[in-house]
């Protein structure tokens, strides 16, 4: 079998811990281009202790220095700051994960996309921040995008060989998260640690938070807009508490196909890493008779208004979504440090999308100056609920 080169953008995540237990127990030489963390030095170093990569970066300038002296013993080029992030992106590597959190992820994503090899897309914020732009230089470089969002390769799987004419629409599965069985009255007095414990999956703290808001489904809903190119009101989310099916696609016929496994992101890490094969990285197999039971729910909107906002911005289109994209990533933030409420994220983010008049996103560099406008804007408007 021939060597991939790889590179690891947010290796020290849990995207990223996951994608370095799949490399070392499935079957594939592999040799580390790049790992890319933050502030986590010392992990970021143990992890090129064993992986030996070429180059080690962290996004956060002041941890420089500690990462250098954990790593003087090695041979291996060690940056730091944001430009060093897109260096590392820009290293010839055949697969690249792309794993940071949040709007972060969207320039390294799009070097990896400049050089025309495999993309495995962990961070959605890719698509939400600036989805029209990015699938138009996909094309154009004629890179292969294999998402890794386990809906998203799920429908990626139960698409396989099947035209997209036959597609009548696509189930999009969500747990419900912690907060499913609440009403709005708890959620209003929701601690963080509450909302950041998820019934099913072990996550990053945002997209933690992002699941129990149901954010992450309306995230996720415009990422499938621009992976599938289908209508907005062909994805259907579908509220399935066990989390063991990760999404479907129904066809013309009747016919639904579903992908099924283990609530484990390293079976669609695994799939990325293999396709167009699959490959055993040892990971622990479904047994559905432990499950035993399998049930399905309407989301509800009034609930969780993040999923209609989510759907909003999608109608206005790819400027509305990033200016979603950055104020819940703002207000998540606000929550996470006790500075607003639960149900604020949603209300904040209401009002930064009222807020933004219309923008025309032509490049890259216009996304990510409407992302940083919609920051400031989210700031303002949670600086008014403190004083409130
Ligand atoms: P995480 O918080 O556990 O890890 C984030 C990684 O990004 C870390 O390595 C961190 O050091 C790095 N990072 C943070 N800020 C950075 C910056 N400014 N520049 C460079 N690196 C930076 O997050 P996670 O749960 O692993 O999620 C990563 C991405 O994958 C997110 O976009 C998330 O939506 C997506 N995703 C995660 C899961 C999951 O199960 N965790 C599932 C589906 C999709
Ligand atoms: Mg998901």
């Amino acid at each position: 079998m021939t060597e991939k080169t790889v590179t690891i953008l947010g290796s020290t995540g849990s995207i990223g811990k996951s994608t370095i237990d799949v490399l070392l127990k499935a079957n594939i030489p592999f040799r580390i281009k790049a790992l890319v963390g933050n502030q986590n030095v010392s992990l970021l170093a143990k992890q090129a202790e064993i992986l030996k990569p070429e180059m080690v970066v962290t996004a956060d300038e002041t941890k420089y220095l500690e990462l250098k002296k954990l790593l003087n013993k090695q041979n291996v080029h060690v940056a730091a700051g944001k430009n060093a992030v897109v260096e590392a992106a820009k290293l010839d590597a055949d697969w690249t994960m792309s794993a940071i959190v949040g709007a972060a992820g969207l320039e390294p994503s799009v070097e990896v996309i400049k050089r025309g090899k495999i993309l495995a897309l962990a961070n959605k914020e890719t698509l939400v921040c600036a989805g029209k732009l990015v699938m138009e230089m996909i094309k154009k470089y004629n890179t292969t995008l294999i998402p890794v969002d386990s809906e998203h390769s799920a429908i990626f799987q139960c698409l396989a060989n099947n035209k997209k004419t036959e597609v009548d629409h696509l189930l999009l599965t969500a747990s419900g998260g912690p907060f499913f069985l609440k009403d709005k009255e708890y959620m209003a007095n929701v601690t963080p640690q509450q909302a950041l414990k998820h019934p099913n999956w072990s996550m990053g703290a945002k997209i933690s938070i992002d699941s129990a808001t149901m954010m992450n489904k309306g995230l996720e809903i415009i990422e499938a807009f621009y992976l599938f190119n289908l209508p907005a009101e062909k994805i259907n989310v579908l509220i399935h508490p066990q989390s063991i099916i990760h999404s479907a696609v129904a066809y013309i016929d009747g016919a639904v196909i579903a992908q099924l496994g283990n609530p484990d992101m390293k079976t669609p890490i695994a799939y990325a890493f293999g396709w167009p094969n699959r490959i055993d990285a040892k990971i622990a197999k479904l047994d559905l008779t432990k499950i035993a039971s399998l049930t399905f729910f309407t989301p509800d909107e009034e609930k969780f208004p993040a999923l209609k906002l989510a759907k909003q911005a999608l109608k206005i289109g790819c400027e509305a979504t990033n200016v979603l994209n950055a104020a819940n990533e703002i207000a998540v933030n606000a929550f996470l440090n006790q500075k607003i409420r639960f149900l604020d994220i949603a209300k904040v983010v209401k009002k930064v999308l009222e807020n933004i008049n219309t923008f025309n996103l032509n490049s890259i560099d216009d996304a990510l100056a409407l992302d940083n406008l919609a920051r400031e804007k989210a700031k303002i408007v949670i600086k008014k609920m403190e004083e409130k």
